[in-house]
C-alpha cells in the first residue's frame, strides 16, 4: 500500500508530465469496481478538460482540472494501483482500467490488479471539492496538532493511524516518527506533554518530508511502464525490525499490536 510519501512522489511526478495537457478522450474498462463515480459519468466529465495541476491530498491524487467552476478527477491507488504515462503505441498492461487520450500525443493510464484503487469524478459546479477528512501532517501547525489528541484515551500509534485526525499517516511513518520522539506507541494520546506533542509533530514531518526527498529521484520509475520498481526503502528505525539491535542504543526493538496494527518500537529510547 503506497504511503502518503509515494503518493506525494506519484503526483508530482504525474504532475510534471501533464500538467497543462489537455484530455481528448477517455476510456474506461469494464470492471466496476474501481470506479467510485460510474465510468461512463467519468468519461463525459474527464473530455476536453484541461489537467491544471496533480497534487496530493491525504493518500489521494488529485487532478484539478478546468471548466466554468473546476472539476477534480481523484484518484486513490489502493493496495495496487499505478498511474503511468506513456505513447499510445505502448503495450496496454492487463488490468488497465482506464485510459485517457492527452493532447500532447500521451497517454494517461490507471493500472490495478487488485482493483482496491478508485477513482472519481467531481464537477465542482455541482458539488465540493475532495478533502482528507482528517489534517494534513506536513503543515498542520503546533496548536493544531496539540488540540488533535487532547482527551483521548487511546494510544498514540493508533491516534496516528485514525484518518479523521490526520490525513494519510500510515503504519511505517506512524512507528518511525514515534520512535524518533521518543514516545512509547501505547501511551494514551491525551497524556502526551507539549513538549512531547511537539516533538511528535516534527519527528512525523521530518520522516515524511525525509521521505520525499528520498522518493524524488526515483519519480521516473513510477510513473514509466514498470510502476513501483525502484521506489527507495527509507532506513528503517524500528519499523518492522523487531528482535533486531536499536540503531541507537543496542536494545533489542520490540514488535507488539496496538489497535491491531503491529507496531515496532525500543523499549529504551522511547519513554
Ligand atoms: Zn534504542
Amino acid at each position: 500500500m503506497p504511503e502518503l510519501p509515494e503518493v506525494e512522489t506519484i503526483a508530482r511526478g504525474v504532475d510534471a508530465r501533464v500538467r497543462g495537457d489537455r484530455i481528448l478522450e477517455a476510456w474506461f474498462g469494464s470492471h466496476r469496481e474501481p470506479f467510485k463515480t460510474p465510468s461512463l459519468k467519468q468519461a463525459r466529465g474527464l473530455d476536453g478538460r484541461t489537467i491544471l495541476a496533480v497534487r496530493r491530498s491525504g493518500k489521494h491524487i488529485v487532478f484539478d482540472l478546468s471548466g466554468p467552476a473546476g472539476a477534480q478527477w481523484i484518484v486513490h491507488l489502493g493496495m495496487t494501483g499505478r498511474l503511468l504515462v506513456t505513447t499510445p503505441d505502448g503495450p496496454v498492461a492487463p488490468h488497465t482500467h482506464a485510459r485517457l487520450t492527452l493532447g500532447s500525443g500521451r497517454e494517461l493510464r490507471f493500472v490495478d490488479p487488485r482493483r482496491f484503487g478508485r477513482l472519481e469524478f467531481r464537477d465542482l459546479a455541482r458539488g465540493e471539492g475532495f478533502a482528507g477528512p482528517g489534517a494534513e501532517p506536513l503543515i498542520i501547525e503546533k496548536a493544531d496538532f496539540a488540540k488533535l489528541f487532547r482527551g483521548r484515551r487511546l494510544p498514540i500509534k493508533a491516534a496516528l493511524l485514525n484518518q479523521t485526525l490526520l490525513s494519510g499517516v500510515g503504519n511505517i511513518y506512524a512507528d518511525e516518527s514515534l520512535f524518533r520522539a521518543g514516545i512509547r506507541p501505547r501511551k494514551a494520546a491525551g497524556r502526551l506533554t507539549a513538549a512531547e506533542l511537539e516533538r511528535l509533530r516534527l519527528a512525523l514531518r521530518d520522516v515524511l518530508l525525509h521521505a520525499i526527498r528520498l522518493g524524488g529521484s526515483s519519480v521516473s520509475d513510477y510513473v514509466d511502464a514498470d510502476g513501483v520498481r525502484g521506489f527507495f526503502q527509507l532506513e528503517h528505525c524500528v519499523y518492522q525490525r523487531g528482535g533486531e539491535p536499536c540503531r541507537k542504543c543496542g536494545t533489542l526493538i520490540r514488535r507488539i499490536v496496538v489497535g491491531g496494527r503491529s507496531t515496532h518500537y525500543c523499549p529504551h529510547c522511547q519513554k
